[in-house]
């Protein structure tokens, strides 16, 4: 996925690109399209606008199957009783809206590479900022691109290290030296193996499972492990940061470290928000994270202390991402947890619209208050975090016109106040609400001028000392930049660097 901060300018919600599952199974005869199936359908959310199979056919050659869509939609059993083979990876893309360029064919993974000397096929959750100096470099040595893309550079990369050595873990291990960014990788070989890699800093998750029946045995690798849970597997651990794993459909599971660093980076927002709730990441429960999360925010809220206020106040989820915060905040606060706002699932991203009144109309098709359980109440909201502020301002309003007698706002992500530079389609400094408000208010007013904004009685966010306590996981393990604005990678750095200069000799 190509760097893309700034290509999405219009969300309100911070958007996750892709997720990546592979299978290979010791059974020649056993074709795996279903289990590749089951595994996306389980990780739709890291991804909607397109997804995509690569097996390899009985002879070594690879079949990709991919086209614009849901699972549901591209893999139908037409589609899949067309796909014969028992090790292949599979992939969920989000694409970037207003970048036309992306919804092509080309651009969606898994990427299919082939020419004279190697045939690989490619599934990769990540951004590489460093990719436009890797393409130039890679151009002065006559490779030629057929897309704009960091995946691409990662295929050329492949293709150009596969004229030094044949073997797969050296190749990838060269590979990886280059590559400076967010990744987790998978790659399919036409030898049958499959290859998976976790950057240096593990920013993104990646696990391993296995499922063993009296027939036969799969080695499975997925995003998030609600993959490995879906096809009946056992997680058996994450790829750690800087390793390779190496799937063999003969040979079992074998690793290597490639690169260890002193830090790893695994993203804040998966907790927070991206990934599933019965996923565990890096040994990490994700709901039980979310519900230390809501428990935080209710411990020392000057609000509960208040007996008059707690006379009527009920806690409300923004669903479906607020939900197990708001039972952890409810349960430390002792008050009745009520679902008051109802969903529409059938409306598809409702905050990746373009323009603010349009986002706000969508807001009052996705969501609605339950009149009957908010009128005269006093309602805590939560919510996972505040982007623009646009969508938390109409739903506060849509609690109001319900008849709520206050609307109290409690956030259990830390302010966001920078982009996301490793992969996360966010918006710029100057379009998050926090970003600006920081900027124009200073550290003590600014959240109170976010209150004002949104229409808020109250507002609280969670601390980050408060966050990592939840995560169980220090500032050395965790990125956090969009929260501190401080960036784990020396290329996004540089990046920062360039826009500063190029915006200064502007003014
Ligand atoms: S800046 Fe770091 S923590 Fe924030 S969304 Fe990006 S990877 Fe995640």
């Amino acid at each position: 996925m190509a760097l893309n901060c700034k290509k999405n300018l219009k969300i309100d919600k911070p958007i996750e690109q892709c997720a990546v599952f592979g299978v290979a199974s010791k059974d020649k005869t056993f074709t795996i399209s279903r289990q590749l199936y089951l595994g996306l359908i389980s990780q739709q959310h890291r991804g909607q606008e397109s997804t995509g199979i690569s097996i390899l056919k009985t002879g070594g050659s690879i079949v990709t199957y991919k086209n614009k869509g849901l699972v549901s939609q591209v893999l139908n059993d037409k589609a899949l009783s067309k796909l014969w083979g028992n090790v292949g990876i599979a992939h969920n893309r989000y694409a970037t809206t207003g970048a036309q360029e992306y919804d092509s064919l080309e651009y969606i993974q898994p990427y299919h590479f082939k020419n004279d000397e190697i045939e690989f096929s490619l599934a990769f959750n990540g951004t590489i900022p460093n990719y436009h100096e890797l393409k130039q470099e890679l151009e002065a040595h006559g490779r030629i691109f057929i897309t704009n893309t960091d995946t691409e550079v990662i295929a050329q990369l492949i293709a150009y290290t596969a004229n030094k050595t044949d073997s797969w873990p050296e190749i990838l291990k060269e590979m990886s030296k280059s590559l400076d960014g967010s990744y987790s990788l998978l790659i399919l070989t036409s030898e049958s193996d499959i290859y998976a890699i976790r950057d240096p800093l593990g920013f993104k998750p990646l696990c391993i499972g296995e499922m063993i029946t009296k027939e036969r045995k799969h080695y499975i690798v997925s995003s998030e492990s609600c993959g490995i849970d879906v096809v009946g597997g056992n997680l058996l651990r994450d790829v750690r940061p800087g390793e390779i794993i190496h799937l063999s459909s003969e040979k079992g599971i074998h690793s290597e470290m490639v690169i260890e660093s002193e830090r790893t980076a695994l993203c804040q927002f998966e907790f927070v928000y991206f990934a599933r709730p019965d996923s565990i990441i890096d040994g990490v429960s994700v709901a039980q994270t979310r519900l230390q999360l809501g428990i935080n925010l209710a411990k020392n809220d000057p609000i509960l202390a208040d007996p008059h206020f707690r006379e009527n106040a009920i806690v409300v989820p923004v669903p479906d991402s607020g939900r197990s915060v708001a039972v952890g905040y409810a349960q430390e606060a002792k008050l009745p947890y009520m679902e008051g706002l109802m969903k529409n699932r059938y409306v598809w991203r409702t905050f990746i619209m373009p323009g603010q009144k349009k986002r706000e109309a969508a807001v009052k098709e996705k969501l609605n208050p339950i009149k009957i359980f908010v009128e005269g109440k006093n309602v805590i909201l939560l919510d996972d975090s505040i982007v623009r502020g646009t969508t938390t301002k109409k739903i506060i309003s849509l609690i109001r016109e319900a008849g709520a007698l206050s609307v109290n706002v409690r956030i259990s992500c830390p302010p966001v106040i920078r982009p996301c530079y490793m992969g996360i389609d966010f918006p710029t400094t100057s379009e998050l609400i926090a970003g600006r408000f920081k900027e124009l208010y200073g550290n003590e007013a600014y959240i109170d001028e976010i209150r004002k904004k949104i229409g808020a009685d109250s507002l609280r966010y969670q601390t980050i000392e408060d966050l990592m306590n939840a995560i169980g996981k220090g500032k050395d393990q965790l990125c956090m930049a969009c929260l501190t604005g401080i960036y784990p990678l020396k290329s996004v750095n540089r990046i920062i660097e360039f826009e500063k200069a190029i915006s200064s000799n502007r003014n």
